[in-house]
């Protein structure tokens, strides 16, 4: 229950950050006008007079900096981060040390912005000609991100667009702004001048069209839901995307999987961040022959989960980000019961607290099973063989990250083959990612890769010269 909500949340003119295990205020801070996102952008362009000329050896330092401001002060980070969020302080932490390697890699990846010297006497006509190409920042990023991961996933658009050398604007998700504008602390502190990043907390009514729609803007760098990502490309015109969405992500348990390993993975995988994870476990196909004994042992080790005060070194699982979305995460629950699924523990609700929960027996057209539920709900469906756990797999509108048990290198095979998604972690669930990878979906899970060198090449354009020699 949201106690301290006042009149000027509701004229938007400010946020109350809430704190969503008790409803008690953390923090009230300005919500951004239209008027203050149209001067974020003139401020941005000046940002980017600045920032395209900074030299490379700055751009690292600074980067160098601001990462290590947040290691000196990485427990007052997560404990902001675990706050204002869902995550309990453990899982806090673990955010803070991947934001914290998102910038050094960051840093790393500034020195590694290359081009390619081209062959221009390949054609008939360019004998005398010699040439490259050389990647030059964009110009002013728009960055718009989700309550889930409030600061590594904002570091994951800072970090490279600071190290192409572009501004940016980063607008964070309302629930959860503290983190990002506590990263944008670190930053300061490091020297980057001033303008190159602002972080605009402000209501997506009240400041998402005036950002999006602006041509000034080049690149929308966007992490969030499905049904935002696709308004986002209807409104913003001529500019550059990046789409990292949502997923309802796959594991396939074969029997001859190594069964402790299996379910630590499986149950870690869906209840992490108490289940608000783009690449959490939402689906399990697991073979016939070993489904009961699989069962028994998800159940066990969920039932072993400690629900209740993020701060406490003990909780395994907090709430949800708000009531609302607990009570969301209940209906989805119960109507899929009311379609003949059966609730094998969990399923109750207190507050934004919702129990980890597995379901059985859930009609595999049902189209609830089939969208994203953001929640920790797991969902345990029996297949003959791979092949029908693939078809199931795919049977659906996302594809971010899949999972699958085996120690037959043959049948991981046909998985990474088959499985339409952006990355297949073999023997281990859908919720395994380094920041350096190339991470991103297919289908309705998004466009583009992030992963810092991959985000910078999102985030730079490549520019071609050509000498005619005399
Ligand atoms: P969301 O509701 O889509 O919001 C994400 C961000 O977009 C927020 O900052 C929101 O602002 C803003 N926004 C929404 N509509 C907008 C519009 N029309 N114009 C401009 N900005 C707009 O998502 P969420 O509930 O915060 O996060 C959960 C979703 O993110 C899930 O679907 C999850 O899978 C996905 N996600 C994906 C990844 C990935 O890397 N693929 C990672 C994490 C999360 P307000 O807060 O002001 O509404």
């Amino acid at each position: 229950m949201v106690k301290e909500m006042i009149a000027s949340d509701l004229k938007n003119e400010t946020i109350s950050v809430i704190n969503p295990q008790d409803g008690s205020l953390i923090k009230k801070i300005k919500s951004a006008s239209a008027a203050d996102a149209e001067m974020a952008i003139k401020e941005a362009e000046e940002g980017f007079l600045i920032s395209s000329r900074l030299p490379v050896h700055q751009r690292i330092s600074i980067l160098q900096k601001a990462a290590q401001y947040i290691l000196d002060n990485s427990e007052e980070y997560a404990k902001i981060l675990a706050l204002e969020s869902s995550k309990t302080i453990k899982e806090a932490r673990k955010e803070v040390a991947r934001c914290i390697e998102t910038i050094k890699i960051s840093a790393e990846e500034a020195r590694r912005i290359t081009g390619e010297t081209l062959s221009f006497d390949q054609m008939e006509g360019g004998e005398n000609r010699v040439g490259y190409f050389q990647r030059f920042p964009m110009g002013i990023v728009l960055a718009i991100t989700p309550f889930n991961d409030p600061l590594n996933l904002v570091a994951h658009k800072v970090g490279p667009a600071i190290a192409a050398g572009n501004a940016i604007i980063v607008k964070p998700a309302t629930v959860t702004p503290l983190s990002a504008l506590k990263l944008a602390e670190a930053f300061d502190h490091a020297g980057l001048p001033k303008k190159i990043l602002t972080v605009l907390p402000g209501k997506a009514s009240e400041i998402g069209d005036v950002l999006v729609e602006n041509s000034k803007i080049r690149m929308i760098s966007f992490t969030g839901g499905l049904e935002a990502g696709k308004e986002i490309m209807r409104k913003a015109g001529l500019k550059k995307f990046s789409m990292e969405l949502g997923s309802n992500s796959p594991v396939i348990i074969l029997k001859d999987a190594n069964v402790d390993t299996t379910v630590e993975s499986v149950v870690s995988g869906a209840f992490w961040a108490a289940g608000q994870n783009c690449i959490g476990v939402q689906r399990v196909f697991i073979e016939e022959d070993v489904y009961d004994r699989y069962k028994s042992k998800l159940i066990e080790r969920t039932c072993l989960y400690n629900l209740g005060d993020k701060l406490n070194e003990k909780t395994d699982m907090g709430p949800l980000i708000t009531e609302n979305e607990a009570i969301r995460v209940e209906k989805i629950v119960n109507e899929l019961v009311n379609q003949g699924s059966t609730v094998l523990c969990g399923g109750h609700r207190e507050g934004a607290f919702y129990e980890p929960t597995i379901l059985e027996n859930v009609p595999i057209d049902s189209d609830l099973a089939k969208e994203e539920i953001f929640g920790p709900v797991l969902l345990l469906f029996k297949v003959k063989d791979l092949q029908e756990a693939i078809e199931y797999s795919n049977d659906v509108d996302y594809g971010l990250q899949a999972g699958i048990f085996t120690d037959n290198v043959n049948h991981a095979f046909v998985a990474i083959k088959d499985l339409n998604v952006g990355g297949i972690m073999v023997n281990d669930s859908s919720d395994y990612r380094i920041d350096a990878m190339p991470f991103g979906g297919v289908k309705g899970s998004g466009i583009g890769r992030e992963g810092i060198k991959f985000a910078i090449e999102e985030m730079t354009e490549p520019k071609v010269i050509c000498f005619n020699l005399q």
